[in-house]
């Protein structure tokens, strides 16, 4: 069937280039549904997806990550979900639970995965009227569409009386920072924590100390607007690196640095001052990543690691899928989280480029709604 896609024509540097265009999209696989797209949210992994920054394609690429939506057609094999059911669709797959990976608790690294989940940029299930495949340059799926296939194992039930776009933002951006903090940094109550990056990963790893009772929670960004958002969400401190030195800063409030640093954004330089920043025995964690030939960062000297200082890395929040979401879901039901502050704008699939666009200029994170229409009010949302 065919369907409305956003997609780059050709690998390039400027995403202004993105076109909106009708595409053919393949029946779903044994193991694979297909989903009518809601709502994506916009992560910046789109934005260097698209661009190349992430990893260089050939031919047509689409981006599109963070997925919520309908379930409208089930391979011959799927069991965990069926026709009308509404759906997350993340890049972080659920286990077999089976294999020595699951046993540890490491789904992701599951052997049951499709041998191409690892893979950032293969052909997907869209292909455009002249023929030609497009390169999913995000794994797994491409949400930047009417319709998508994706596998089973990449979906998790989204309650009825969460909006879509909710379960957009939780599927990466606020998995990825909130789930980091918790699983990966395991931050205790009264130690300190620095955030370099206030986007919606940031602020969601933010109110992951918050959660956890860090203090201080040291918030680091360039942009104002940002900054005071991290105020928002538990930040105590707010330094930004135009005016201060925040090596210098973060030593004034913390003594020896900080006991847990978390880099939500890619720059080699950045990782270098969020070491210097980080305590002796303290720990660095990296989410944001550049691309994957990239080394992490350079000169880190012996006295980091003879200090005991810990160097580490994280992919989406080291979360369970189908365990954490239906947590998060509860944590909003409740108040315990705040998602909605973290949603900055609504678009239209028809203006991705402006959502795009909006996003590199401040924006927090943007929704693009595709299966209905944008949302007058909160209470009107799907
Ligand atoms: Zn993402
Ligand atoms: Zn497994």
């Amino acid at each position: 069937m065919r369907c409305k896609a956003a997609l780059m024509t050709r690998m390039s540097p400027d995403y202004h280039d993105v076109v909106i265009e009708e595409v053919e999209v393949a029946e779903p696989k044994d193991d694979e549904v297909q989903l009518k797209v809601m709502t994506c949210t916009i992560c910046h992994s789109d934005i260097h997806a698209l661009t190349g920054e992430h990893g260089e394609y050939e031919g047509p690429g689409m981006a599109g990550h963070e997925i919520a939506g309908i379930v409208t057609k089930v391979g011959s094999k799927v069991t965990y979900v069926k026709e009308g059911d509404r759906v997350i669709c993340s890049e972080v797959r659920q286990g077999c639970g089976q294999c020595t990976p699951c046993l540890k608790g490491h789904s992701w690294e599951c052997e049951a995965h499709p041998s191409t989940s690892a893979l950032f940029r293969i052909p997907g299930c869209h292909t455009r009227l002249n023929g030609e495949r497009i390169i999913q340059t995000c794994s797994g799926t491409s949400g930047f569409a009417e319709y998508c296939n994706a596998h089973e194992s990449m979906l998790c039930k989204l309650d009825d009386d969460i909006p879509f776009e909710i379960g957009s933002a939780l599927a990466c951006g606020f998995m990825s920072g909130f789930g980091a903090v918790l699983n990966r940094c395991k931050v205790k109550p009264g130690e300190s924590f620095a955030v370099c990056g206030c986007g919606g990963v940031g602020l969601s790893a933010i109110q992951g100390a918050a959660y956890s009772g860090a203090c201080p929670i040291i918030a680091i960004d360039t942009v104002p607007g940002k900054l005071e958002a991290a105020k928002k969400f538990g930040a105590t401190h707010c330094l930004n690196p135009k005016e201060c030195d925040v090596i210098e800063e973060t030593k004034k409030i913390t003594g020896l640095g900080v006991d847990h640093s978390l880099v939500a954004v890619a720059g080699k330089g950045l990782k270098k001052q969020m070491i210097d920043l980080t305590a002796p025995w303290g720990q660095m964690v990296v989410v944001g990543h550049g691309h994957p030939r990239d080394e992490v960062c350079s000169d880190i000297t012996y006295m980091n690691f003879l200090r005991g200082k810990r160097l580490t890395g994280c992919v989406m929040g080291g979360v369970n899928l189908r365990l954490d979401i239906p947590k998060y879901m509860e944590m909003y039901r409740l108040g315990k989280i705040d998602i909605d502050s973290l949603l900055t704008h609504r678009f239209t699939l028809d203006q991705i480029v402006e959502a795009l666009d909006d996003s590199c200029h401040g924006a927090l994170k943007n929704v693009v709604y595709i299966g209905a229409p944008v949302p007058k009010t909160l209470a009107e949302r799907p």
